[in-house]
């Protein structure tokens, strides 16, 4: 990294304003980083030109002294997000052509702000996954390797791109879409701050949709501090989407600091799932043990529906996502095959359009709605869905302020190592995020240490709803004593 790409966002708003670079030379510094990082096909789409222009307009603001709160950062975008004008694929062969007429609000805010686009991200497929291995552009690398060895390794899925270009110094910060876990764990594979919000605090108009009860938008960033700036941007009600909520946006860095003396946060005991890496468990007690030294209360809390909630959830995201991925069938988006009849280029679009893991889902998530099976499965998993969203408010109804767990079972894998034979084995990297999705509530990872082979480990914290600010407060105490992570640039 160099020196401006190694910089916080709050350093380089800080740079931007005093005039010690401007953001065209911040921009450029990115571009440059992002041709020498092109091995780790973390960008699907780098759009260089609408970079400079977006800078040059950012200049201009600064100097009329109009800049706004993202003034000049540079930033990536996941390809779930559509962008105006710019190829937006949801990382699928079948949108591969697909270039949006209309802008996602979300990336409408940060160009509002005044952010720059450097370009789209890599993804799982329409965001299904947990290692980035089923994009139709191939795997994102991670920048991280273990120690003493080149084996590719995984940046954890599905906003991998996002993840690993934060980390390897190729964007200030960056956005992701969370159903299951695809913000706060690719962040703990990568060493950075990911952030999934309350469900409602972001709006979902023009983000491509998997699981329309569970998707949520937020930021990645190399510190909690700049996870809470971008967010301030990404959030707020949008009248475009029925499920955003009429609640104001707090100034979520002024949370950043703020005492946690007394809070109660919790431990929920069934997170302890058997087999449980060691260094993840030592993890999870330096974590707790940090909170404590800062002031917080530790105590032990029951969330006793946890071990349905893998379950529920591959059937509840599936059953969405085969209605969502419905509108994908050859007429108005993206790819066409031609057929004899009007189903022929149904099914020759669709199996052509959509890969393996997409087709599996679209597979499970018919059979679970189809009569016969719907109160067997879908009803069955709803009901579940309530449970587990009231273990979380019997917890905070006896007045804990936030959950600790860690936020994986394990550190990054490699690249084809898991869910080959068995996609199950895939699925149950999500053990520690899903709940949160299924409950709404918000949830942030920050890192917490490193394994024994040297890669990046997360702990999570999951809030009241709309209760960011508190994870803002813990999140920075985290970071504070485990310090931040930074991959040795090999490419
Ligand atoms: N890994 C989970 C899945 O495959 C979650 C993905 C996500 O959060 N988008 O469904």
């Amino acid at each position: 990294m160099t020196e401006l790409t190694s910089l916080t966002i709050a350093d380089a708003r800080d740079g931007l304003t005093t005039k010690r670079f401007s953001a065209s030379e911040l921009a450029e510094a990115h571009l440059a980083a992002m041709e020498k990082a092109r091995v780790l096909n973390a960008y699907v789409l780098e759009t260089p030109d609408v970079a400079r222009a977006m800078a040059c307009e950012s200049d201009r603001r600064i100097a009329a002294g109009k800049a706004g709160p993202l003034e000049g950062i540079p930033v990536a975008i996941k390809d779930m997000f559509c962008t105006k004008d710019v190829r937006t694929t949801a990382c699928s062969h079948i949108l591969d052509t697909f270039v949006p007429a209309y802008e996602s609000t979300v990336t409408a805010q940060l160009w509002r702000d005044g952010a720059v686009l450097l370009g789209k991200t890599n993804n799982d497929e329409f965001a299904m996954g947990s290692s980035n291995e089923t994009s139709f552009f191939g795997p994102v690398t991670s920048p991280w390797r273990r120690q003493g060895a080149n084996t590719p390794l995984v940046p954890g899925g599905s906003s991998g791109g996002s993840a690993a270009a934060v980390a390897a110094g190729i964007c200030l910060g960056a956005t992701g879409t969370d159903t299951g876990g695809s913000i706060r764990q690719p962040a703990a594979f990568a060493g950075i701050v990911g952030v999934k919000p309350t469900y409602g605090r972001c709006s979902r108009w023009g983000t491509i949709a998997f699981a329309s009860s569970l998707d949520q938008a937020g930021p990645f960033a190399r510190s909690v501090r700049d996870a809470a700036i971008l967010l301030r941007s990404m959030a707020g009600h949008d009248a475009k989407d029925t499920t955003s909520i009429d609640q104001p946006v707090p100034d979520y860095e002024a949370a950043i600091g703020k005492s946690v003396k007394g809070m109660k946060i919790g431990i929920p005991k069934e997170y302890r799932v058997g087999g449980m890496a060691a260094e993840i468990e030592t993890l999870w007690a330096q974590g707790a043990d940090w909170l404590k030294k800062a002031g917080a209360d530790i105590v032990e809390v029951s969330l006793p529906h946890t071990r349905y909630a893998l379950p529920a959830y591959y059937i509840v995201a599936p059953a969405e996502a085969s209605s969502n991925l419905a509108r994908y069938d050859g007429v108005r988006y993206g790819l066409r095959e031609n057929g004899r009849d009007i189903t022929d280029m149904y099914e020759r679009t669709r199996a052509s359009g959509f890969g393996a893991e997409v087709r599996r889902r679209i597979m499970i998530g018919t059979y679970v709605l189809s009569a016969g099976y719907y109160d067997a499965y879908y009803l069955r998993a709803q009901k579940v869905r309530t449970l587990i969203k009231k273990d979380f408010e019997d917890c905070f109804d006896k007045g804990v302020n936030a959950i600790l767990t860690p936020a994986t079972p394990s550190a990054a894998f490699g690249i084809g190592e898991k869910g080959g034979a068995d996609p199950v084995e895939m699925y149950l990297n999500d053990v520690f995020t899903v709940t949160v999705n299924m409950a709404g509530l918000p949830g942030i990872s920050v890192p917490g240490g490193l394994s024994s082979e040297g890669l990046p480990l997360g702990l999570q914290l999951i809030g009241r709803p709309f209760d960011e600010e508190t994870l803002f407060s813990l999140g920075e105490v985290i970071e504070q004593a485990a310090g931040r992570f930074t991959p040795q640039a090999w490419w």
